[in-house]
């Protein structure tokens, strides 16, 4: 294997075993090759710990991707239009063996014009200050007296419009400082760090997610006593039928046992006001189909009642319920379940942190509409699984 692809399958692999830097399939690397002509990056709807010397990633030819932000028509076109076209465009400047048809990353254009090597995470610890309406400001004086100067990004619609955007920050970044950010911090979305060398970027995101973890405080919680069988069955078997009244399906819904982060959450008195918000970040929108459901108690005819009302706002059905007394309940089938639940659990834990910060700052009704509104669907999954 060639040094630039072992590069990139040791920082994929690296961090995308820790479930605290990403959740699911999210997150995305990439590595160029030296002279800038080639770049390796993820391939999309592949996790990052399950990348490898075979598969997981495309390799691009740099130059029609950097024309791809560079493109005035693009921008002027409807973004139903849009992004298919530039997936069409990332598809055409793939020059590799790959013959499995897998799509490279759709933020590829966007790591274009970054350092050579890139590194995106979702990181919960990150997530605290991104979904708080004072993190930004928190973050500016945890960087003061550090040598690293963040690039933080304002939240813009997923694709297209991101990657231009960064573009233009990137930009005006190296006017100023003579060099391109190594951090950048998106609003509602997560981290990117680049770097010119492997050993660099994994470095660089051990010590922001070190320095952001300092003042994050721990969430205190009495140790709860697992819930009786019967209790857990019963609050299955009642989100089920509600779930049947509201849909008309049948969808499995799994318990997962009340972790640090589900005890803590569960035991606040404002657990209901935390979880009254709307999704966090397009993941939480995507896959949990939005918030999780807060229930002081368990009974068919308030879910339904709920989740009716959710439906008839045009937002889909809850895929994660948090029950006073309980736990966390999800309604998937097996291989979505865990990610919901991770997603979940993360969410919370941001939800908490967010208190101590000014408040949730989640995704307001058109940024979500945008996602949303994708023509298909596996089109929109694609998009917030392949970030
Ligand atoms: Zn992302």
């Amino acid at each position: 294997m060639n040094k630039d692809l072992a590069d990139l399958i040791k920082i994929s692999n690296t961090t995308g075993k820790d479930s605290t830097l990403v959740q699911g399939g999210g997150g995305n690397t990439s590595v160029k090759t030296a002279g800038g002509k080639y770049m390796y990056i993820k391939a999309s709807g592949t996790a990052l710990k399950d990348m490898n010397a075979k598969e997981g990633w495309r390799r691009l030819r740099l130059e029609p991707v950097l024309s791809i932000i560079t493109d005035k028509s693009l921008g002027k076109l409807d973004a139903s239009v849009r992004e298919p076209e530039v997936v069409n465009r990332l598809l055409l400047a793939c020059d590799d063996n790959v013959t499995s048809g897998v799509r490279p990353s759709v933020e590829s254009h966007l790591h274009a014009c970054l350092e050579k090597c890139v590194i995106h995470l979702h990181p919960l610890v990150i997530a605290a200050y991104v979904n708080a309406k004072n993190g930004k400001a928190e973050l500016d004086k945890l960087f003061k007296n550090e040598s690293i100067v963040p690039l933080w990004v304002p939240y813009t619609d997923p694709g297209f419009m991101l990657a231009k955007k960064i573009a233009r920050l990137v930009g005006d970044y190296q006017k100023q400082y003579g060099k391109k950010p190594a951090v950048m911090i998106l609003e509602k979305h997560g981290l990117f760090v680049t770097a010119k060398t492997a050993e660099t970027s994994l470095r660089l995101v051990r010590k922001v997610i070190k320095l952001c973890s300092n003042k994050l405080k721990k969430h205190k919680a009495r140790k709860l006593k697992r819930p009786a069988l019967k209790d857990i069955s019963a609050a299955k078997f009642t989100i089920r039928k509600a779930l049947f009244n509201a849909t008309g399906r049948e969808i499995p819904v799994g318990y997962f046992s009340a972790n640090e982060a589900v005890s803590a959450f569960i035991q606040r008195k404002d657990a209901g006001k935390l979880l009254s918000t709307t999704a966090l970040n397009p993941d939480e929108l995507v896959y949990a189909n939005g918030t999780a459901m807060w229930l002081e108690k368990c009974d068919a005819g308030t879910i339904t009642r709920k989740l009716t009302s959710l439906i008839n706002r045009g937002q889909k059905p809850s895929a994660a319920f948090v029950i006073k007394g309980l736990g966390l309940f999800v309604a998937a089938d097996e291989k979505t379940a865990p990610v919901i639940a991770d997603i979940t659990c993360c969410s919370l834990l941001i939800r908490m942190h967010a208190v101590n910060f000014g408040g949730i700052l989640s995704l307001t009704k058109r940024e979500q509409d945008f996602i949303n509104n994708w023509e298909s669907e596996a089109f929109r999954k694609k998009l917030a699984s392949s970030q």
